[in-house]
């Protein structure tokens, strides 16, 4: 019988919550044999070959092409995880949501202290993809199923959380493993 698929995202994220997931340690032989991994960084699937039983979303929406994965994976995923602050609520990078893009651009590529650019360009390649106004948690973008908080989640509740909804059990995780920090 076909394993069910998996599917992971790192969108504005830092990989910690990737790395969180890599911390199951010897776990990781028996998730192999209880899924399979599908578009993700851990295998560098580029794009989806299949519908996904779960994706797991990292980080939140900074750019346009963040919206534009999120979006896919809504659309491949039966069930869409935000794990980590990042996702859940923009985390640390939505710090810039008070400042106009404008002035980080300029702090980033003009004005900030290290800064070397005497033409005082700021990248416009259209290949870059458009910063957004503001740093969006993955929930205003698509519709999420569950939140696994922390930065990152341990890599215990990663697992309870996945072993359960494989199993298309109800997701009680204990006290012990939610934590926002
Ligand atoms: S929640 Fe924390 S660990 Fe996860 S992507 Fe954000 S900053 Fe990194």
């Amino acid at each position: 019988m076909d394993k069910p698929k998996v599917a992971t995202a790192s969108l504005a994220g830092c990989f910690g919550c990737h790395m969180s997931l890599l911390d199951i340690d010897d776990r990781i032989l028996k998730l192999i044999q209880l899924v399979d991994f599908d578009k993700s960084p851990v295998d560098d699937i580029k794009k989806f070959t299949d519908r996904c039983a779960v994706g797991l979303i990292e980080g939140g929406c900074a750019n346009e092409e963040n919206v534009k994965v999120l979006q896919d994976f809504r659309r491949h995923c039966d069930l869409l995880i935000a794990i980590g602050e990042c996702a859940i609520m923009g985390g640390l990078p939505a710090m810039r949501n008070g400042i106009p893009v404008q002035e980080c651009l300029a702090e980033a590529y003009q004005k900030g202290p290290t800064v070397h650019n005497p033409s005082q360009q700021i990248p416009n390649d259209p290949e870059l993809p458009l910063i957004l106004d503001r740093v969006y948690p993955a929930h205003e973008v698509v519709k999420i199923d569950y939140q696994l908080p922390g930065c990152p989640p341990p890599a215990d509740t990663l697992w309870e959380a996945l072993v359960a909804l494989l199993n298309g059990k109800p997701l009680h995780l204990p006290y012990e493993l939610i934590k926002y920090d």
